[in-house]
């Protein structure tokens, strides 16, 4: 059997890698995921034997993978909003305007996490803005928080064309970001806005109305799933609901334990 060469190599290391810093995260190891990386690693190795490039400025698909392990290491997060801002890791870069890393204070007790930008955030390159923003800016300020206090981002840091549903291999090759933006600032809570980005985090496919009301756990950090604010909008009856989820936000930060903390 022929020595595998630099481009596969760099992948198999980039999947390593991810692999140890999801620290048994399964995330990163999805089946579909496992399937993805064997796919890719085959096919850069194609790819680099035949000295293939892509559209998108020359670079081989794992040239673009390589910056992995950059993720990992970034020491702050304007290093990482750099690397973001230069990504190429999944096709979204090609049709997004600009990248929406995340704003807020850089030691944040609570990351609010959405779904991804949609057409306000991909024009303005920032993250829960317009009305569904607005209405964060209110939810927030009701258990005491001012949007500058937080942390908010979202699992994807570019646009899904037509806002449709992100896709398996588009979240894993952004969940780094995510990953690294956490250990970075430490927050004592994540709230998780809509079903996706709570479905995301607890990696299940349970509906959101069974996972709020309660503390999870992703990559140790407590996590408090809740109604996004877009669907606030169409369904004002769930705005009390999630105020009650975001007493539960209040409360562990108040010092109270996960148990005490959930509703009921
Ligand atoms: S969605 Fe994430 S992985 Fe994909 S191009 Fe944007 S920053 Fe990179």
């Amino acid at each position: 059997m022929s020595p595998p060469d630099a481009g596969a190599r760099a992948l198999a290391r980039v999947f390593l890698e991810q692999t140890l810093s999801a620290e048994g995260n399964a995330l990163m190891l999805e089946d579909a995921t496992r399937e993805e990386v064997v796919r890719r690693l085959a096919a850069a190795g194609r790819a680099a034997r035949a000295g293939a490039v892509t559209p998108s400025g020359g670079r081989t698909s794992s040239d673009a993978m390589a910056t992995g392990p950059k993720i990992a290491e970034a020491p702050n997060l304007e290093t990482l909003a750099a690397l973001v801002a230069s990504c190429s890791r999944c096709t979204l870069h090609e049709s997004r305007k600009n990248p929406v890393f995340g704003e807020g204070a850089a030691d944040a007790r609570v990351v609010c996490v959405g779904e991804a930008p949609g057409a306000r955030e991909d024009e303005t390159g920032r993250p829960f803005v317009g009305r569904a923003g607005h209405l964060l800016d209110r939810l927030l300020m009701s258990i005491g928080l001012p949007r500058t206090s937080v942390y908010i981002c979202n699992v994807l840091k570019s646009r899904p064309p037509r806002n449709r549903d992100p896709l398996p291999e588009e979240v894993s090759a952004c969940a780094p970001y995510l990953l690294r933006q956490l250990a970075l600032i430490e927050p004592e809570v994540i709230i998780a806005f809509g079903a996706f980005a709570a479905r995301t985090l607890l990696e299940t496919k349970s509906a959101l109305g069974r996972l709020r009301g309660t503390v999870h756990r992703y990559s140790g950090y407590p996590v408090v799933a809740t109604y996004h604010p877009a669907a606030l909008l169409r369904n004002p009856g769930w705005i009390r609901p999630t105020w009650e989820d975001l007493q539960i936000a209040r409360r562990m930060l108040d010092g109270v334990g996960d148990r005490e903390a959930r509703i009921g």
